[in-house]
């Protein structure tokens, strides 16, 4: 069976003495990892969590998060992950427009849901630990038999919702049912050749598509070894590959970036790396090169949360001849194309939005049929809102975005949602925010205002007003005061225009 809730039974099934995940000094084996996820999916199901509701998840990186995925998966239930960088006005929005029946919190997000479990229609909270005044996971797990009858959810079902944020300022929901994880796992393995002896570093956030499903997953449905961290560290990555004998680890160039910034780079032991997979944002050829004298090669990808994610991959033997590209449209199973605006193929070396289509395409946005309807044609094809331009042997270089977004370390943000925030300053007349370049980020968020008579405003005035709505990542690094926002004649603001400005300033 394809259902996601069946790939760590069947895996226990058969190697259920292998470990499964490490975390925090602590292994579970496969068949202890099978035993837990049926534990809590007996859990939930006497909560009250029935096949479709939604089951809910904050917090940092842990086994528990995996357990929850799986253990939601074999009662038929849905799985909505969330930033652990949210504030409390940011999940509620997600957890009330998701419907989330029980929330799974860490003790640091226990405190932001408590804040909005009522508002948000919350109908159980349970902590990943403990947390006060909360029922504790290890508790309930203990305390439970394992489920008995799993269910076996069909391929078009929908497993995970992933908040991915949208042009109009609020995240939408895209769904990934379990064909989509599945397919998304074939595609990679057959790509990536992992397999029972591979030892995957995973400590890029789970609740982001490329951490989820890059190696994790594809390491646990092959029966390999995952080493999880709560979160990423440059340090503490660069200590664990020598300690376990890593060999793959995924991540956004911006953690790999830092860990060939730290000091203990120089010496790290990487000998047992086989090879390690960027994507989320294009990777500097310079990053490349440092850790190719280090013996270091990248496979690296292109994807989106939408498409599970994997629509392009460039080989580790195709990086030096193709540098700066995305991949190449041969995926085993999907299809990429390049259009232009009345959605006709365009010819190599033409420029033209890509297009996805196949197995691993989302089913489209929870609850949202005129956003679901804008990005997936009567053809069957997803439009990313990027712009690329393949070569004549077919490799597509990303050039350009027509979706206004910025992509800062890796962490996606949404222009409008930022400008909805800093409009209520009472400086501010008038703002724009774009991305601008930035050595460690890939992208700043930058705020260009236009301020009121005689107002005067500070970077860091604006940051913190804008901190109790906005997650960290989202608050502008840099802010530039102009007279006057280049705009259209219909009224909308020229982002190219502005981003050309800010080049040149
Ligand atoms: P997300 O849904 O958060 O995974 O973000 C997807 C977006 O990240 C894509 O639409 C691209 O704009 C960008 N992206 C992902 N991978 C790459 C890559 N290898 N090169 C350039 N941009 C990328
Ligand atoms: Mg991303």
């Amino acid at each position: 069976p394809m259902d996601l809730g069946s790939w760590i039974s069947r895996r226990a099934a058969a190697t259920p003495n292998l470990p499964a995940i490490t975390f925090n000094d602590t292994t579970l084996t496969y068949g202890q990892f099978a035993d837990r996820i049926d534990r809590l999916a007996a859990e939930l199901a006497a909560g009250g969590v029935e096949r479709g509701d939604r089951v809910g998840y904050a917090g940092l990186n842990d086994r528990e998060f995996l357990v929850a995925l799986f253990a939601s998966a074999r009662i038929g239930a849905v799985f909505v992950p969330l930033n652990f960088r949210l504030t409390a006005p940011e999940m509620s929005y997600i957890l009330s427009n998701a419907g989330v029946h029980t929330v799974l919190a860490d003790a640091e997000r226990a405190a932001v849901v408590d804040q909005i479990s009522a508002e948000a229609g919350l109908r159980r909270t349970i902590a990943v630990a403990e947390a006060p005044g909360w029922e504790s996971l290890p508790e309930l797990i203990d305390s439970r038999q394992p489920l008995a009858e799993p269910v076996h959810p069909d391929p078009d079902e929908v497993a995970l919702i992933m908040y991915t944020s949208g042009t109009t300022g609020r995240p939408k929901g895209a769904m990934l049912t379990h064909g989509n994880l599945f397919w998304n796992n074939v595609n990679a393995l057959l790509i990536y050749d992992l397999s029972q002896q591979d030892i995957s570093l995973v400590s890029a956030p789970l609740f982001h598509i490329g951490g989820l499903n890059v190696t994790t997953l594809s390491t646990l449905q092959k029966g390999g070894h995952v080493i999880l961290t709560p979160a990423f560290d440059p340090v503490q990555a660069l200590r664990l590959i020598a300690e376990h004998r890593v060999t793959t680890m995924f991540g956004v160039p911006a953690m790999f970036l830092f860990m060939s910034q730290v000091p203990e780079f120089e010496s790290a032991d990487l000998s047992s790396v086989r090879t390690f997979i960027c994507g989320g944002a294009p990777a500097p050829k310079a990053l490349i090169e440092r850790y190719g004298q280090r013996g270091v090669t990248f496979v690296q990808g292109y994807g989106l949360t939408e498409t599970a994610p994997l629509a392009l991959v460039l080989r580790t033997d195709e990086v030096d001849a193709k540098v700066g590209a995305a991949g190449n449209q041969v995926l085993p199973l999907s299809d990429v194309r390049l259009v232009d605006a009345d959605n006709n193929p365009v010819p190599a070396g033409e420029r033209g939005e890509i297009c996805v289509r196949g197995p691993q395409v989302m089913a489209g946005y929870w609850n949202d049929k005129a956003a679901t309807d804008a990005v997936i044609d009567s053809g069957g094809w997803f439009h990313t809102g990027d712009i690329g331009q393949a070569d004549d042997e077919g490799y597509v270089y990303v050039v350009d975005r027509v979706k206004d977004m910025v992509i800062s370390g890796g962490e996606n943000v949404y222009p409008a949602e930022v400008e909805d925030v800093l409009f209520k300053h009472p400086a501010i007349a008038d703002v724009a925010v774009v991305g601008t370049p930035h050595e460690r980020w890939g992208e700043a968020v930058t705020a260009v205002a236009v301020l009121h008579p005689g107002a005067t405003l500070a970077l860091e005035e604006l940051r913190d007003f804008a901190a109790a709505e906005l997650a960290g990542y989202k608050l502008p690094l840099r802010l530039d005061v102009v007279d006057e926002l280049p705009r259209t004649s219909s009224g909308k603001i020229m982002k190219f225009r502005l981003r050309d400005q800010l080049a040149q300033a």
